[in-house]
């Protein structure tokens, strides 16, 4: 199992991974510099557009926006705020920024105008990234880099000019100027221009070190609301190590893999704009699941490598839709981010016997993969998230007592290695709650290793919610509820779901005089909040039931939910 008996501590059975020592050592560096890709070799196609971007491309984009970048004012430490779906600008904008050792900070783009704006100041952005279609999410007096040059439709979009018939409007750049002066834009720059830009001020070459911030994104953790994990280009290295030490297993420069999973997240992120680019693969993307998009992509491009959420792994085990495409090209489709039922592993191996089927268990504060299944051999193991990665170390820690837990018992997982984020972003108090001062990160989640080393994933411990693979803070919900004038108290847990894995249900405590509805309740939230986290079942109680100290007891909520069922 890997279990020590003396220290209480399962160590990786996987090879160690040597770390690279240099201490400039940025993450873009490390990822073209280890590169042994032919320039033309195929590095991003965008299945949306059919724009496609190759290796040799690929890096001159990387450095060539980094150094204008830096003309345009971005200096190593500033926070760049890159809100977009996943794109080829968008992958080049994340390495750009790193590479002039600025730092990423990333999100969902469903979410609000005023999600936005609270992360953009607790993270102190001072530069955004974004799709002319997003600007209007985006906080006012800002200076942007827009991903791409504004047409008259995106114009049109955004209030700036009504539909001409002769589209007769000159798109020059002061027009451009003042009409984005007008909503609040001071500066801008387009992606392209910026590419151009000469700027032989900047060298690149002492921008960044391994153990600078990279990127800070943002997770609820254990507790309340959203927090900004810093993540150093050290991170980004090691996870890149651990996602393609298997040598021999995938034949990386002719894999072709398809991006579903979001850049923004710490997985997509990880995977598909670091691994596979220092690997050599091509990278299909998508900018969101849907099935029929998704089963074409697959047939189109040949794809060997899925890695994905479960729900779409049900979708593709259990849509009658799926028989009418040719997937002959799958070799493996992944999945992580959510736990995995065994009844969808089943359907899926008995539609698709050739395809394994990886695991990967990890959290935005392990930079991602903390453990995984990478052979086919290890896929077998059905219902495990893998063995642990290498270089990692994991305890198992009862939850009462605190003691070390030897293979088979369940206690919450605890994980240490190079991945581990630094702490929270000026958060000193929520950093201390999940990260000791020996270096563990407490992940709040309930698991065990079995003899051979296998971790398996049985519940979560902390109050996250994962609707479909993406964070939902119940504090952020149970703060938006309280802040209606008939709502006395309100708690938020998770509810199970087939198709999502788990939704937001509220349990509420309404005014006696008040006739809110279940509707009320669910529409209110509705309206400020991003449509991943809506509050999807509500239950009146007379009251939430909490323990002595105050802390909500989540086990007798559970009970009443399922004897409303
Ligand atoms: P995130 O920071 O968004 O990646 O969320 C991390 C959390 O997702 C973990 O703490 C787990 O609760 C959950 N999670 C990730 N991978 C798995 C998995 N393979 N099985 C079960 N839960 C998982």
């Amino acid at each position: 199992s890997g279990f020590c008996e003396a220290t209480g501590i399962y160590y990786s059975k996987r090879e160690h991974l040597k770390l690279p020592a240099d201490p400039s050592l940025t993450l873009p560096k490390f990822i073209f510099h280890h590169q042994r890709v032919h320039p033309t070799a195929t590095a991003y196609i965008d299945a949306t557009t059919g724009a496609s971007l190759s290796y040799g491309q690929l890096k001159s984009q990387v450095f060539s926006l980094a150094a204008g970048m830096s003309s345009f004012g971005v200096q190593p430490g500033d926070v760049v705020f890159i809100l977009s779906p996943n794109s080829i600008a968008f992958a080049v904008s994340l390495l750009a920024t790193m590479a002039c050792g600025a730092i990423a900070t990333t999100t969902n783009p469903l979410n609000t105008p005023s999600e936005i704006a609270k992360q953009a100041s607790d993270s102190r952005a001072k530069f955004f990234v974004s799709p002319p279609s997003l600007i209007s999410k985006l906080p006012k007096l800002v200076p942007l880099i827009l991903l791409k040059d504004l047409d008259m439709n995106d114009l049109e979009h955004l209030g700036l000019a009504n539909k001409s018939p002769k589209k007769s409007l000159e798109l020059d750049r002061q027009t451009l100027a003042s009409l984005l002066a007008k909503r609040g834009f001071p500066r801008f720059a387009t992606f392209s221009e910026l590419l151009q830009s000469k700027n032989s001020l900047v060298s690149l070459d002492s921008c960044g070190r391994q153990d600078d911030t990279a990127a800070l994104l943002y997770s609820s953790g254990t507790t309340g609301t959203s927090k900004g994990v810093i993540i150093t280009h050290r991170n980004f290295i090691a996870q890149v190590q651990t996602m393609t030490h298997i040598e021999g297993i995938i034949p990386w420069a002719s894999s072709i893999y398809m991006c579903i999973i979001p850049m923004f997240h710490v997985y997509g992120m990880a995977c598909f704009v670091c691994a596979l680019l220092a690997k050599g693969s091509t990278v299909v993307l998508q900018q969101r699941f849907d099935l029929v998009e998704t089963l074409r992509t697959i047939e189109k491009y040949r794809i060997t490598h899925a890695p994905v959420v479960p729900p779409v792994l049900i979708a593709l085990a259990k849509s009658p839709v799926v028989q009418k495409f040719d997937l002959s090209s799958l070799v493996a489709v992944g999945s992580g981010a959510a736990p995995l039922g065994k009844d969808v592993m089943d359907a899926f191996t008995k539609r698709f016997p050739n395809v394994y089927l990886p695991q990967g268990y990890g959290l935005t504060e392990s930079t991602a993969v903390g453990a995984n299944s990478a052979t086919p051999e290890e896929a077998r193991q059905y219902g495990s998230a893998g063995l642990i990665a290498p270089n990692m170390e994991f305890k198992i820690v009862d939850v009462d007592s605190r003691a070390l837990l030897p293979p088979n018992q369940r206690g919450e997982i605890w994980m240490r290695g190079p991945t581990i984020m630094k702490g929270y972003f000026s958060n000193p108090g929520e950093t201390a709650t999940v990260l000791d001062r020996e270096g563990w990160l407490h992940t709040g989640d309930l698991g065990y290793v079995n003899e051979d080393g296998f971790v398996y994933i049985v519940d979560r411990l902390k109050e996250l919610i994962k609707y479909k693979g993406f964070q939902v803070a119940p504090a952020e919900l149970v703060a938006m509820l309280l802040s209606h004038p008939m709502i006395l108290d309100a708690a938020v847990i998770p509810f199970p779901d087939q198709e999502a894995g788990q939704i937001p249900h509220a349990f509420i405590v309404r005014d006696k005089q008040s006739a809110l509805m279940e509707e009320d309740v669910i529409k209110y939230v509705a309206d400020q909040v991003a449509p991943y986290k809506k509050i999807r079942r509500v239950t009146f109680v007379p009251s939430i039931p909490k323990s002595a100290s105050g802390k909500i007891l989540r086990g007798e909520l559970i009970k009443i939910a399922n004897s409303r069922l």
